[in-house]
C-alpha cells in the first residue's frame, strides 16, 4: 500500500520541489495550491498525511489544520506545517491547531522524508512499510501477505484492506460510516449494510483459527479491532 501524501502550499517551485522529492522516496503525491482545492482532494480520498503550508491565500494552514482536526471524519489524518517562520511562539501556535509537527523552510528532501515516517509511526498508520503482527496474525504489506500462526490465509482485497486497517488502527471503535470512508474510500456509494457483511466474512476466517474474538462489536457504533476482550 502506497502512502498518500496531500501537499498544500501555494507557491509553485516548492510544491514542484515537493512532488519530485517525495515521489523519489516513494510517496503517492497529491497537491493543491490552497485550502480550496485541498478540500476538494480531500473529499474523493483522504490521504494518509497531509503537508501544509502555514502561510496560504484564503484560509491559512494553521485555520485550516484547526478545522480538520475537529472533524470526526479527518481528524486523524496526521498534518505537517510548513513554514518560513521558525520563532518559538509560532511553533507553540503551530503545535497547538492540532498539527502533529512542524518543518521550517527551508529543509531538505531527506529530512522531510524522515518527519514523515516518523510522524506516521507514532500515529500507527505507517501501513505499507513494513511488518504488522498481533495475537498470532501477521500482515506483510510488502508481500501482500496475511497469515495466521504462520498460516498464510487467503483474503479478498477488500477483506485485506479492512485487515490491515484494523491492524494498523488497533484498541479504537470506528463506525461504520469511518470504515466505509477509510477502507473502501468517500467517493463509493456503498451501504453501511456492506461493512456488516464484509466483518461476517473476515470473523469466519478468523473464528478458523480461533480469533474471531479480535473483532468486536460495540454495540451502538461500530466495530474495534482489540486482543483484550
Ligand atoms: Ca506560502
Amino acid at each position: 500500500m502506497e502512502i498518500k501524501v496531500l501537499v498544500v502550499e501555494d507557491e509553485e517551485a516548492i510544491r514542484e520541489m515537493l512532488e519530485l522529492a517525495l515521489c523519489q522516496s516513494g510517496f503517492a503525491v497529491e497537491l493543491a495550491a490552497d485550502v480550496g482545492e485541498a478540500e476538494i482532494l480531500l473529499d474523493k480520498s483522504v490521504p494518509d498525511i497531509i503537508l501544509l503550508d502555514w502561510m496560504l491565500p484564503g484560509v491559512s494552514g494553521i485555520d485550516w489544520a484547526r478545522r480538520l482536526k475537529k472533524d470526526e471524519l479527518y481528524a486523524e489524518i496526521p498534518i505537517i506545517l510548513l513554514t518560513a517562520r521558525g520563532a518559538e511562539e509560532d511553533k507553540v501556535k503551530g503545535l497547538d491547531s492540532g498539527a502533529d509537527d512542524y518543518v521550517t523552510k527551508p529543509f531538505s528532501p531527506k529530512e522531510l522524508s524522515a518527519r514523515i515516517r516518523a510522524v506516521l509511526r507514532r500515529a500507527g498508520s505507517l501501513a505499507g512499510q513494513s511488518t504488522m503482527e498481533m495475537a498470532g496474525l501477521r500482515l506483510d504489506s510488502e508481500q501482500h501477505r496475511f497469515s495466521i500462526e504462520g498460516t498464510t490465509v487467503e483474503l479478498s482485497p477488500t477483506e485485506y484492506r479492512l485487515m490491515e486497517f484494523f491492524m494498523s488502527h488497533p484498541q479504537r471503535v470506528y463506525s461504520r460510516n469511518q470504515l466505509l470512508d477509510q477502507v473502501w474510500g468517500r467517493s463509493t456509494f456503498i451501504e453501511d449494510r456492506t461493512v456488516d457483511v464484509h466483518i461476517r466474512r473476515l470473523r469466519k476466517i478468523l473464528i478458523r483459527h480461533g480469533r474471531d474474538e479480535l473483532i468486536q462489536t460495540v454495540r451502538g457504533f461500530g466495530y474495534r479491532f482489540s486482543e483484550k476482550p
